[in-house]
């Protein structure tokens, strides 16, 4: 399984260079299915009232054989969300430590640091960056995946920092 994990990796890095991830699914009975992603461009859809993304998904076989996708999604959003169970007290809303915001380049890091200032915030990331109220064009979340599912893209050192 490493294989296809190295091989999804290779071709993903050729045809996107930095900008794709891959997502493994470890199912109940054993197996595993995975594929990589990118995120091609918000797409403009006639007669389709919503936010559409396109994306590339790419697949390999058991010999390294791959085939490329094209899909237009609509972005899915959190409806609702509740913390059911936190049997270890993991959880406090109200912590810094659960604060995302996007970037000008559509990627999400994490927050370690607020500085409030009249001319807009100032927030320091986990990965060093430093981003101030207008360089950011989203609100705040405490977890990315809700604001559009798909097609998130973390950068690789604030996601590794998650709690
Ligand atoms: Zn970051």
């Amino acid at each position: 399984m490493t294989d296809k994990l190295d091989r999804l990796e290779e071709i993903a890095r050729e045809r996107w260079g930095e900008k794709w991830a891959i997502e493994q699914k470890h199912w109940a009975d054993g197996t595993t299915t995975e594929h990589a992603y990118h995120v091609v461009s918000p797409a403009d859809i006639d007669d389709i009232d919503q936010d559409v993304r396109e994306y590339e998904y790419l697949w390999v076989n058991e010999e390294g054989e791959y085939v490329v996708e094209r899909v237009q999604l609509t972005t899915k959003k959190a409806i609702d969300r509740e913390v059911v169970a936190d049997p270890y007290d993991h959880v406090d809303e109200d912590q810094i430590k659960w604060l995302w915001v996007k970037d000008e380049n559509d990627r999400w890091h994490r927050v370690t640091d607020v500085e409030e200032h009249e001319e807009g915030d100032k927030r320091t990331l986990v990965c060093g960056d430093v981003l101030e109220d207008d360089e950011i064009d989203e609100m705040a979340t405490y977890d990315p995946s809700d604001q559009d599912y798909q097609s998130v893209e973390l950068c690789p050192v604030c996601a590794a920092s998650r709690p």
